[in-house]
């Protein structure tokens, strides 16, 4: 076994770049940027209820960093820094190695410097705070929502619903199926270039973790309005296009760690919003509209939908485990 300071000087501590002081010190040091305010997101990942105990180290790496990363994405934020603290029943270099690796491949990937953290023994538990830019007042915030605003959803919604409907097995994929869908559940796209190409034309938004309909809904309630949103509209691999109807709609609106990003923008906008999405590299879709009466409609080519079906299928879905 390797001592922790071993591991943290073998494993984390990288020459900083952009930090004044990264790790080493009692505290790193960032750097004020006139004009810039920090935009600063923690999340954390708790083995058995984030996520399986037997996850691949590489992949969990990658998450834990994938989901902090969507937090600054869904503000618009530039990634400078992040520091990650983390417990664990043993200092077992076969779960760190690969587990550093998946982290600091994405963290190079968005310039976001590991400038410190914390290292101690206990149950797995993985806690993350990123660091982010962003130019004074253009910060994509929840409570922005203006009624006649159009709404948006970058990529496809569902997949990571649909591969861990396939593990608990509540219904059964084709193998190569499952492989296709398995990696949006294990291994999220954050969508930062998409959050920055978006300052100055959305007006809210927010990562999609918890489900687009419960997440939408605190769009809602900051802004204090309402929305409609068109079922038939939302974006969708074809593998879920597959899916039986009950199933496309819990997997889309229900169901969580898409990590795509919810925005709103005014109907003006709307070819702005597209070219956004080309210069982010990710599909973005107009799914509906914000009201001025609140509460959240949902509609398709046959009429009005209830909501309260739709979420009441996930207990239906527990029951038959
Ligand atoms: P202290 O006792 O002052 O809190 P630590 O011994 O916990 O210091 O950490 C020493 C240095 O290593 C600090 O700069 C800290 O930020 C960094 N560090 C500890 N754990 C991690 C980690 N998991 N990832 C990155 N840096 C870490
Ligand atoms: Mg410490």
């Amino acid at each position: 076994m390797i001592s922790e300071f071993d591991l943290i000087a073998k494993y984390f501590a990288k020459p900083a770049t952009k930090a004044d002081l990264g790790v080493g010190d009692d505290c790193a040091l960032l750097r004020q940027t006139t004009g810039m305010q920090m935009a600063i997101s923690t999340d954390m990942l708790v083995s058995g209820t984030h996520f399986f105990p037997d996850t691949d180290p590489r992949q969990l790496g990658h998450k834990s960093l994938a989901v902090n990363l969507s937090d600054l994405a869904a503000m618009g934020a530039q990634p400078i820094a992040c520091t990650l603290a983390v417990s664990m029943p043993e200092s077992n270099e076969t779960f760190i190695a690969p587990f550093a690796e998946g982290l600091l491949a994405l963290a190079n990937q968005h310039g976001c410097e590991l400038i410190g953290g914390d290292t101690t023994r206990g149950p797995l538990n993985i806690c993350i705070t990123v660091f982010g830019q962003i130019p004074t007042g253009q910060a994509l915030r929840r409570d922005a929502a203006k009624p006649g605003d159009e709404i948006w959803v970058s990529g496809t919604l569902g997949d990571a619903r649909l591969a861990l409907a396939h593990m608990r097995q509540e219904l059964q994929l084709e193998e190569t199926q499952f492989q296709r869908v398995l990696p949006r559940m294990l291994k999220p796209t954050p969508r930062v270039e998409l959050g920055i190409a978006l300052r100055g034309i959305a007006h809210a938004a927010l990562d999609l973790s918890d489900g687009l309909l419960g997440d939408l809904t605190h769009i809602l309630d900051a802004s204090h309005v309402g929305a409609s949103i068109n079922t038939d509209w939302i974006p969708m691999s074809k593998i879920l296009t597959m899916q039986e109807t009950s199933w496309r709609h819990q997997c889309t609106l229900g169901g969580g760690d898409d990590y795509e990003l919810c925005f709103t923008a005014p109907p003006e906008k709307h070819d702005q919003v597209i070219e956004a999405g080309k210069r982010a590299g990710v599909t973005v879709t107009h799914i509906g509209k914000i009201e001025e009466e609140t509460g959240l409609k949902l509609y398709n080519a046959s009429g009005t939908l209830h909501q309260d079906n739709i979420r009441s299928f996930d207990h239906f879905a527990a029951q038959k485990k």
